[in-house]
C-alpha cells in the first residue's frame, strides 16, 4: 500500500491526512510542534496515526511521497532528508486536486489575496453557485474535498504552497501583483519568489482563463518572456486596447467576451485604489462563471471588508483609528498611506523580512507626521526614517504605542497601524496584533 507521510499537522496538513486517509493510503502525521487539540481529535477520529514534538526519521523516510505544510519551511533539516532520498515532495492543493472534479478558480499575488478570495467567494456564492472556500484562508481544501462536494473552488495560494504544485491546474488563475515578499525564503532571490508565483499558470490551457494586473512591472515582463497558453483578461485602472476590466468616468468597467457590466464606483463596499483592483479581479472571474449582472452587482455593494485589512476601528476625540495589521509588507502599507486623506501617525514595525522602505518614503514626506516604531529591535526603523518626519518614537508594547501615537495625533488626524512587517517578536501573529490594538483604541 502506498504510504503517504504528511509533514505539519495544522489546518492544511491535518486535511490533507483525513484525505489520504478516505482514500486508501497508509498515512503518517508528523509534526516538530505539539498539534492543537482541535486537529489532534480530527487525527484521532479518523484512525490516523501521528506524532508531535519529533520527527522520525524511520517513520517518515520510508514514505511513497510527502505532502508538506506550507509553514514548513525548505531549509528544515528533515525536508532536506527527505530530499535527498528523492522522495516526492507535494503541497496539500496538489494532493487534494487529484481528488475532485471541481472547478478552480485560484489566487495569489503578493498583497489582496485574501481580500479577493472572499470576495469572488461572496460573489459566486450569492450568485447560487455550490462553492468552498479553500487554501490559506478557511477549512483546508483536502478536509472539503474529503467531506464536501462542491462544483467550485475559490483557493487563496501563497508561493509556498505554490512551490509544490506540478500537475494541478487553475481553470481560473489571478494574479494580483508580485512586489518582494517573503524573501527569507527564497534565497534573497527575486526571481525565484516570481517564479513560485507564476505555478499558478503552469498546465494551463486554452480553455481556462488567466486574469492579472496589466500594469504591474513585473507581471508584464514575464509575460514576454512566457508562453501563455490561457485566454488572457488584463484589468488596469485605464482604458486600454485589449484590457477587460477598467475605471472610465468613476464607473468600473468588465468588458469580457462572456459579459459587459458596469457600476459605480461609488457603490462599491471595498474603496481604496488597491480594493478597486481586487474587486475587479474578483468580478472578471464571476463574469467568467457566468454570475448573473444583478448578482455581481448585489454581492459587490455588500461586501463586509476583512478584519486587519484597512479596517476602520473607531474615532476618538477627533482622530480616526484604522487597523492594518495585515500589512506585513512595505507594499500593502503604500497602499494604505495613499488611501488615508488626513495627517497620518504610523504605527510600524516588528519582523523585518528584509524590507526596503524607499518605496514608501514619499508618501511618508507627505503624509506622516509621526512615526512609532513598534518592535523589539527599531533600529532599522530609525535609520532610515530620522530626518525624515518630525517625530519618530519607540514603543515596546501595543499598549504604549497606541497610548503614544494616541498623543501624537491632533483632531483630524489617522492613527495607521500599518506596519510593514510580521509580528513574531511581541505578538503571536498579525490577528493578535490587530485585535490588541483595537482593544487598546476602544479603551482610549
Ligand atoms: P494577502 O492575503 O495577499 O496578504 P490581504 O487581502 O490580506 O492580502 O491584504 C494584505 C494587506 O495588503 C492589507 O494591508 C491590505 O490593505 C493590502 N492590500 C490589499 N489588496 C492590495 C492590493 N491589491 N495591492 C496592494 N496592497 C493590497
Amino acid at each position: 500500500m502506498k504510504r503517504i507521510v504528511v509533514i505539519g499537522g495544522a489546518e492544511s496538513g491535518s486535511g490533507a491526512a483525513v484525505l489520504a486517509r478516505k482514500q486508501g493510503f497508509d498515512v503518517f502525521l508528523t509534526d516538530m510542534a505539539p498539534i492543537p487539540q482541535h486537529y489532534r481529535k480530527l487525527l484521532e477520529d479518523n484512525g490516523i496515526v501521528f506524532e508531535e514534538g519529533l520527527h522520525s526519521p524511520d517513520l517518515i523516510l520510508n514514505a511513497d511521497e510527502v505532502i508538506k505544510s506550507p509553514g514548513v519551511p525548505d531549509k528544515a533539516p528533515m525536508i532536506q532528508a527527505i530530499k535527498a532520498k528523492g522522495i516526492p515532495i507535494i503541497s496539500e492543493i496538489e494532493f487534494a486536486g487529484r481528488y475532485t472534479k471541481a472547478k478552480m478558480i485560484c489566487i495569489t499575488g503578493s498583497n489582496g489575496k485574501t481580500t479577493t478570495t472572499l470576495l469572488t467567494y461572496h460573489i459566486l456564492k450569492n450568485g447560487g453557485l455550490n462553492v468552498g472556500l479553500a487554501g490559506n484562508v478557511g477549512q483546508s481544501f483536502a478536509l472539503q474535498v474529503a467531506q464536501q462536494d462542491y462544483d467550485y473552488y475559490v483557493i487563496e495560494l501563497s508561493s509556498f504552497q505554490l512551490d509544490y504544485m506540478f500537475n494541478f491546474k487553475a481553470d481560473v488563475a489571478v494574479m494580483l501583483n508580485i512586489t518582494p515578499d517573503h524573501l527569507d525564503r527564497y534565497h534573497y532571490n527575486l526571481q525565484e519568489y516570481v517564479d513560485a508565483k507564476f505555478r499558478i499558470i503552469q498546465n494551463q490551457s486554452e480553455q481556462d482563463a488567466f486574469i492579472y494586473w496589466n500594469d504591474d512591472p513585473i507581471i508584464q515582463q514575464e509575460i514576454k518572456k512566457r508562453k501563455i497558453r490561457a485566454r488572457t483578461y488584463p484589468f488596469s485602472l485605464k482604458k486600454e486596447a485589449g484590457i477587460k476590466a477598467f475605471i472610465e468616468d468613476k464607473i468600473l468597467v468588465i468588458n469580457t467576451p462572456d459579459q459587459q457590466f458596469e457600476m459605480e464606483q461609488e457603490a462599491l463596499a471595498l474603496q481604496g485604489t488597491h480594493n478597486l483592483y481586487n474587486t475587479m479581479a474578483s468580478a472578471i472571474s464571476a463574469n467568467i462563471a457566468h454570475i448573473r449582472k444583478e448578482e455581481i452587482r448585489l454581492a459587490l455593494s455588500s461586501f463586509q471588508g476583512v478584519e486587519h485589512r484597512l479596517e476602520k476601528v473607531a474615532s476618538v476625540a477627533g482622530v480616526e483609528y484604522i487597523n492594518d495589521s495585515k500589512a506585513t509588507n512595505v507594499n500593502s502599507c503604500w497602499y494604505a498611506l495613499e488611501s488615508v486623506k488626513t495627517p497620518v501617525v504610523l504605527i510600524l514595525g516588528g519582523t523585518d523580512k528584509g524590507n526596503d522602505y524607499s518605496e514608501i518614503e514619499a508618501l511618508v514626506r507627505q503624509k506622516v507626521k509621526a512615526i512609532v516604531c513598534l518592535g523589539v529591535d527599531n533600529t532599522k526603523l530609525h535609520e532610515f526614517f530620522e530626518g525624515k518626519v518630525n517625530e519618530i518614537r519607540d514603543a515596546r508594547s501595543m499598549k504604549e504605542a497606541v497610548n503614544l501615537a494616541g498623543s501624537l495625533a491632533s483632531k483630524g488626524d489617522t492613527v495607521l497601524l500599518s506596519p510593514c512587517c510580521a509580528s513574531f517578536d511581541l505578538f503571536e501573529n498579525y490577528e493578535d496584533r490587530g485585535r490588541q490594538f483595537k482593544d487598546y483604541v476602544r479603551n482610549l
